[in-house]
């Protein structure tokens, strides 16, 4: 076992480097070059959740509008045309599919 001159705790030869900016013995946890487990920040992984939040594709029968939304968000009415009772939701392949061949309606 080697003591790292920085943190002073002990560790095996394998996770001790010879710093040449530092000429000292470090482990590779205080040379940054591995990260403990508790030492992972929580707001990245906030952030991955985030990116992760699931999309529902929906599609208005009265306009032919497509449109998604956070799965969270509650959809009763087209954002294009206003009406009610008229969006479904679009959840297979090939349909999304047939979207990528039909035309872009401006928005
Ligand atoms: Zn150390
Ligand atoms: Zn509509």
């Amino acid at each position: 076992m080697l003591t790292c001159s920085k943190c002073k705790n002990e560790y095996p030869s394998s996770e001790i480097k010879f710093s040449m900016t530092n000429a000292k013995l470090l482990c590779v946890y205080c040379l940054g070059e591995k990260t403990r487990k508790i030492e992972i920040p929580f707001e990245a992984e906030e952030n991955q959740q985030e990116e992760v939040q699931e999309v529902l594709r929906y599609h208005c029968k009265a306009c032919q509008y497509n449109f998604s939304k956070r799965k969270s968000a509650e959809v009763n009415r087209c954002p294009y045309c206003s009406r009610e009772g008229t969006v479904e939701l679009r959840k297979s392949a090939n349909e999304l599919l047939i979207e990528a061949l039909e035309p872009l309606y401006a928005e």
